[in-house]
């Protein structure tokens, strides 16, 4: 082998050698950024989420999972809207539980037959033992929680032969469009020390439950000045459970039930998903898929907890805590 020959290979060789390192030092970075972006998921904590594809083109599912939800499931959750036009449907079991059994203190019962949704009861014993710690009025009274279809029905009934039909209206609703049938409506009544039934008017020492629900998940559902929307004149004892962060944006954007489920249809997956932080400095992600004829498949993250819920007509909310 000649001098010449020798130089040409050995000059080969570094040549193979240079494009290896190069080869190598691409596809370590391109490694490095993929699995950079799969632990970041697709959008850090409190990043806001318009970097996403827009609806033209797929969603970056990257960092969710999907889950088939059936057409019963619309109908479930405590983001349900049930109102005259939007009527609820009955499920077959049950997932009430009796507030006498489960209340710890500080506030009355009607008597054993008020239930709850059992994902209520807690909020709603924290919301009541609190609001006794910090008055030390205990005359609050768990009055009204579920209510059947018939029991709906005879209390329109009775408020018709009362009042007439018009005026009725105004203040029950027709059986199956109250929200008492979900078991996520609360209606408080005072009982004082004598023994007697009062209304409750949020007022006075009681306005403490009233400015503070949003922070246990509660709403006044049937404010004054939203009776056009929702229908039902002002109602300050009827509480209704929507969970923390959507009590919070309710209460801060001075949004009734009706407005609010329409506004959240605009943040829907893979686009612009709602980010807020609400009165405790928690962060949640919150976004719509539109519910499908049949099932729908529902992206749901892979590692951090979310809620979801149906909203009774067209699709479903996902709360992601960040
Ligand atoms: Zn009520």
């Amino acid at each position: 082998m000649s001098a010449d020959r020798k130089t040409i290979r050995s000059s080969y060789g570094l040549l193979l050698a240079a494009v290896l390192v190069l080869c190598i030092t691409v596809v370590a970075g391109c490694a490095f950024y993929w699995a950079d972006a799969a632990a970041n998921g697709p959008a850090a904590p409190g990043q806001a989420l318009s970097n996403l594809p827009s609806a033209a083109s797929a969603p970056d599912t990257a960092g969710y999972t999907f889950r088939t939800l059936s057409g019963e499931e619309l109908h479930r959750g405590h983001l349900i809207l049930v109102n005259a036009q939007v009527p609820y449907r009955f499920p077959e079991t049950s997932r009430l539980v009796g507030v006498y059994e489960h209340k710890s203190g500080g506030y009355k019962v009607k008597d054993r037959n008020v239930q709850v949704d059992e994902e209520m009861m807690g909020p709603l014993d924290a919301m009541l033992r609190d609001f006794h710690e910090a008055t030390g009025d205990g005359d609050v009274l768990a009055l009204s929680g579920f209510r059947t279809y018939d029991y709906q029905k005879t209390l329109l009934a009775n408020k018709v032969s009362q009042v007439g039909a018009t005026e009725a209206s105004k203040w029950v609703a027709p059986p199956g469009g109250s929200e008492h049938h979900t078991g996520y409506a609360m209606d408080l009544g005072i009982l004082n020390r004598f023994g007697r039934l009062e209304d409750y008017t949020g007022e006075g020492v009681y306005s403490w439950i009233n400015q503070n629900c949003y922070k246990y998940g509660f709403v006044v559902r049937y404010a004054e000045e939203k009776s056009s929307i929702t229908g039902v004149s002002y109602e300050p004892w009827h509480f209704r459970y929507v969970g923390k962060p959507h009590a919070y944006l309710m209460t801060q954007q001075g949004m009734c039930m009706e407005e609010y489920i329409d506004y959240l249809k605009q943040f829907a997956f893979g686009e612009t998903h709602l980010q807020i932080e609400d009165s405790d400095g928690v962060r949640y992600e919150i976004y719509y898929v539109k519910a499908e004829t049949g099932t729908t498949q529902v992206p749901v993250p892979t590692d951090r907890p979310y809620t979801l819920s149906g909203n009774n007509t067209d699709g479903f909310i996902v709360t992601v805590e960040q």
